[in-house]
């Protein structure tokens, strides 16, 4: 029989809900327990894949290739274990299969209803995660705040969802936000109060308050929150805004809320080793002062969430090396071909990421140009290898405005003409699916790595598996033409029909590859292209 914890939030949103739901799920695991997420989003988008990265940030793929909330990052990388399409769900998707079913009948001419009908089609969801999985603890993340219109239905489930079970098995956590007025000195619990006053007013009486705050919260303040929102005053917790995510786990151990959460689910607090997360933090505390300067150049730079997992593979590469990176987004468009040496000579690496449509296309090329040229420690990722690709035939080959069929419209509708050579491409059988989302190449596949190249001495390994989302592929009409004149081929299909991975020869590090390796990196664990890449960068540095 799993336990079950509902994360709610109050007052605003952007607390760091995602943070302190991953935080309890590493520490629970720590405990010996098995473990999974799962994240709740209350719009009406069926999932975040069509979604712009300006608005909602990255969009996070799992290896069976569902697009998720970048939330679901954050569980990965504090949970470590790789999450499926059961761990995210949202209105829309609950909507559309309600709707598909009474399309087809299968309510039998019956009212179709937010209640029971869509509550209990949440409910399925909060069993099929376990019977999925096989977690002891399922936490389920609810998105958005207590009083929004559209989050009641997840609410009222949830709900019902602990009214048929016993007690102790369903657990209810509320972060919210305890400001600090500087004029009175004070931080203050009133929206607090309002907060859980809305999500009882709802049937919901929480367990535990995690209280999001940049002043502590002194034991005075809890006594307070505690007698408003009628909790244990040992279940009001402060979580206090720290220099890294990754130190929300032991500051919550120190409160003891492992050992408090397993109380109240019934469970024993089996013995609990968090000693490579304290070497992590601990020597995230110690990095070399001088600064390794990377640039990501890309299109969604305004948002630093459009990159987050990128963010924070760099962070977990700088930690293995004991050296501070200091990162700069670029965007593609605002790069001057005469300042180059100002913006991108001052570089110790450049890293090109994923990105959909022609926008800020050619200022990726001219960065990958300055990179190659110029002997700077380069990272390709997705549409970065692609641009990647599209620069070395266009100036080491010769093949005059090559670029991807993925602008051949716009291309063309700027009265530019067919395409002479489009080294990137959709795959032939590709060409005729034109529904949005249906072509797409999403999560994991696997990739041999070839003897010899900075992709072997990375990964290490003759096989291994990336998360991939993308359309377009690297043309095989033009592969022997590119290889011919230098590009190195590291990583293939097992087919040998895909180009996952490219390279150069006389580089010191000039990495490409066409799945998302920032997916799986972990704190403890980084990945290893990131891993090299950083390292190739501290190099191009120095000491
Ligand atoms: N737009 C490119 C494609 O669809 C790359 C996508 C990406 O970078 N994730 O193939």
């Amino acid at each position: 029989m799993a336990k079950h914890i509902f994360v709610t939030g109050g007052v605003v949103s952007s607390l760091g809900k995602g943070i302190t739901a991953a935080s309890m799920g590493h520490l629970l695991k720590a405990r010996g327990y098995k473990v999974t997420m799962q994240k709740a989003d209350p719009y009406l988008n069926v999932d975040p894949g069509t979604m712009s990265p300006f608005q909602h940030g990255e969009v996070f793929v799992t290896d069976d290739g569902h697009e998720g909330d970048l939330d679901l990052g954050h569980y990965e990388r504090f949970i470590d274990e790789s999450l499926s399409r059961e761990s995210n769900f949202t209105a829309g998707a609950i909507y559309q299969s309600l709707i598909t079913r009474e399309r087809r009948g299968d309510y039998l001419g019956g009212t179709v209803q937010v209640i029971p009908h869509m509550t209990n089609a949440i409910k399925d969801r909060l069993t099929r995660i376990v019977e999925q999985s096989g977690a002891d603890i399922v936490i389920t993340e609810i998105g958005g705040t207590v009083g929004d219109i559209e989050s009641l239905p997840f609410i009222e489930a949830a709900r019902q969802f602990k009214m048929s079970k016993q007690h102790g098995d369903v657990l209810f956590v509320h972060v919210t936000l305890v400001p600090y007025i500087a004029a009175a000195h004070e931080v203050k619990t009133k929206p607090t109060q309002h907060s859980v006053k809305e999500l009882r007013s709802i049937g919901v009486q929480p367990d535990f308050i995690v209280c999001r705050s940049d002043h502590e919260i002194e034991q005075g303040v809890r006594e307070k929150i505690a007698l408003f929102c009628d909790v244990k005053v040992d279940n009001v917790l402060s979580c206090v805004d720290e220099t890294s995510i990754y130190k929300v786990p032991l500051n919550l151990h120190e409160q003891d809320f492992d050992t408090k959460v397993l109380d109240a689910l019934g469970l024993e607090a089996k013995p609990i080793d968090i000693s490579d997360w304290r070497d992590y933090n601990d020597k995230m505390d110690k990095l070399a002062d001088k600064p390794v300067n990377i640039a990501i150049v890309g299109k969604y730079v305004s948002l630093p969430d459009a990159y987050l997992s990128i963010m924070e593979a760099l962070i977990h590469a700088s930690v293995f090396h004991g050296r501070k990176i200091q990162t700069h987004l670029i965007d593609g468009e605002q790069l001057v071909e005469s300042e180059l040496d100002k913006t991108l000579g001052i570089m110790d690496g450049i890293l090109v990421p994923g990105g959909f449509g022609k926008r800020a296309f050619e200022g990726k090329i001219t960065a990958i140009n300055y990179a190659r040229t110029n002997n700077i420690p380069f990272l390709g990722i997705c549409l970065g290898l692609q641009a990647a690709v599209c620069e070395f035939a266009r100036n080491v080959v010769g093949m005059k405005d090559a670029t991807s069929g993925e602008f051949a419209e716009e291309i063309k509708e700027a009265g530019g003409g067919e395409i002479e050579f489009p080294v990137v491409d959709l795959m032939p059988q590709q060409e005729d699916i034109d529904n949005m989302g249906g072509t797409m190449r999403l999560g994991s596949y696997p990739c041999k790595v070839a003897e010899q190249t900075h992709a072997m001495a990375a990964y290490g390994e003759p096989v291994i598996y990336e998360r991939h989302r993308h359309r377009y592929e690297v043309n095989n009409v033009f592969r022997e033409k590119l290889c011919e004149a230098g590009l190195v081929v590291s990583g293939i299909s097992p087919d040998e029909r895909l180009v996952e991975m490219i390279e150069l020869k006389d580089h010191p590090w000039f990495v490409a590859c066409q799945g998302h390796p920032e997916f799986k990196s972990r704190p403890t664990r980084c990945h290893p292209l990131f891993r090299d890449f950083v390292g190739a960068s501290i190099t191009h540095c120095g000491s």
